[in-house]
């Protein structure tokens, strides 16, 4: 039987602990998911690709079933390449929505073959984002529970 693959796109930069709920949501939707690193991103990063790829692989570890992959260019042709038919997203407040409703619509018009699915990460992550954990992080303020512990130990080597 033909497996189902998702396509679980983002800036990872770094991941936190509302990307592995999501993560981990997404798993019971397909038999694989694909992490994919934007690497064309608009935001200065704080950690390179690699390094967000390197933390990805502490906490997922070296499974099939959770490949990791960065990629440029239109997300539906990256979808298409690794044969996903589903793109998921994480929804957390009304905030996200306009945006990723967009995009979704967007990428529908683009390849109509594959379907955006939101998720809900845990209430406890609602307010959990790279953006706000680098801030915290650089102010020197405690992120112990938003993000693994490796990614708090990098993000303190940074700042
Ligand atoms: P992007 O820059 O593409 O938004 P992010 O790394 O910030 O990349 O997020 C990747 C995806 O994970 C997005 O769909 C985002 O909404 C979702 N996400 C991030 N943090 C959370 C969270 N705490 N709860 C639910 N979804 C989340």
């Amino acid at each position: 039987m033909a497996q189902r693959v998702a396509l679980y796109p983002g800036s990872f930069d770094p991941l936190t602990n509302g990307h592995l709920d999501i993560l981990s949501r997404a798993r019971r939707l397909a038999d694989r998911v694909v992490m994919a690193i934007v690497e064309n991103d608009s935001k200065e990063p704080l950690f390179s690709v690699e390094e967000r790829s390197e933390m990805i692989r502490e906490i997922v570890g070296d499974d099939p079933a959770l490949p990791i992959r960065s990629f440029s260019g239109l997300l539906v042709d990256f979808a298409q390449e690794v044969e996903a038919t589903l793109i998921v997203r994480g929804l957390r407040a009304v905030s996200d929505y306009e945006y990723e409703l967009q995009m979704a619509l967007m990428n529908r018009r683009l390849a109509p073959g594959i379907e955006t699915v939101f998720l809900m990460a845990k209430e406890e992550y609602s307010y959990v984002s790279s953006r706000l954990v680098k801030e915290v992080a650089k102010l020197k303020g405690d992120v112990t529970g938003l993000v693994p512990n490796s990614v708090r130990i990098r993000l303190q080597q940074r700042f």
